[in-house]
């Protein structure tokens, strides 16, 4: 007698399916400089940001480069003109035409928004 060989195993198929989960939570997950109108970082403190490369081309009201900086041992927000390492006696600085203030961020390091609404004189504002 011949040994029947009898392996009649119905294929077994296993579908892997695969989920990515994105979380889309988020609408919101793009900003933009409001100067040059480049991609940033999207901060939900800090939704209208200037980036980091027009906040290198701030002046003073009279044209000098400005820039600023954290303070040693308080905090806060200082402003010096690049070219002469003076004081800047304030917190606005100018870029592209554009009104801006920069303040301490909350995790360190300088946060420049513009001023919003624009103001209408030289109204200084002293905190
Ligand atoms: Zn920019």
């Amino acid at each position: 007698m011949a040994a029947g060989v009898a392996s009649a195993s119905s294929g077994n198929l296993l579908r892997l399916s695969v989920t990515v989960t994105v979380d889309m939570s988020n609408p919101p997950d793009s900003q933009h400089c409001p100067i040059c109108g480049s991609d940033v970082r999207p901060n939900a403190r800090y939704p209208a940001y200037v980036c980091s490369a027009c906040v290198r081309r701030a002046t003073a009201e009279d044209g000098r480069a400005v820039a600023f900086c954290n303070g040693s041992m308080f905090g806060g927000c200082i402003g010096k003109y690049v070219a002469t390492d003076e004081e800047y006696p304030s917190d606005l600085c100018f870029i592209d035409g554009v009104v801006c203030r920069a303040r301490e961020a909350r995790f360190g390091g300088i946060v420049v928004q513009p001023l919003d609404p624009p103001m209408p004189g030289a109204q200084e504002t002293h905190s």
